[in-house]
């Protein structure tokens, strides 16, 4: 491998599991952000079976987002397997159906579920269908939109008269 980046992500997030007999194997599959060269992170080595939660077991079987979420807010798990992970596709946005008949202006609340940084401008755009010229011209907030962040905001949103 030439490739010397060590940013990485998990995009949707998968997880491998492997059963040697009564002892598991589980990785968190990454893809390096540079060259798309896919590794494995270990969660557990030749752990017995029987330490297994087995509602955590099946969360790892059925690549739950929220285990990735963990793995991926966990600093010593990156820190242990010499990478780092960013939320790169890692993340979903939950917004309600655009609103057609408020009264503007209307007001927004973001609110996190995970800290995840992600640029407000880009969560915006996504969230409205709105353009990015359309989110400077009709956004007002107190804060930076271009500077990510990973706490809730509220936003206004102007009529596109
Ligand atoms: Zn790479």
């Amino acid at each position: 491998m030439d490739c010397r980046s060590e940013s990485a992500t998990t995009g949707e997030g998968r997880f491998r599991v492997n059963a040697n007999r009564k002892l598991l194997d589980v990785w968190l599959l990454v893809r390096c952000v540079s060259c798309d060269w896919t590794s494995k992170l270990t969660v557990y080595e030749r752990a017995p079976v029987r330490s297994f939660d087995p509602a955590e077991l099946d969360g790892y079987h059925a690549n739950d987002p929220e285990l990735v979420a963990s793995r991926l807010l966990d600093p010593l798990f990156a820190r242990r397997n010499r990478f780092t992970l960013d939320w790169k596709g890692a993340w979903r946005l939950d917004a309600p159906p655009v609103w057609l008949d408020e009264a503007w202006p209307v007001q927004v609340e973001v609110v996190f579920e995970d800290p995840v940084p992600v640029r407000p401008d880009w969560l915006i755009a996504q969230g409205l269908g709105l353009s990015r010229n359309e989110v400077l011209r009709r956004i007002k907030c107190d804060i930076p939109l271009r500077r990510p962040r990973s706490a809730g905001f509220t936003f206004t949103v102007m009529t596109g008269g």
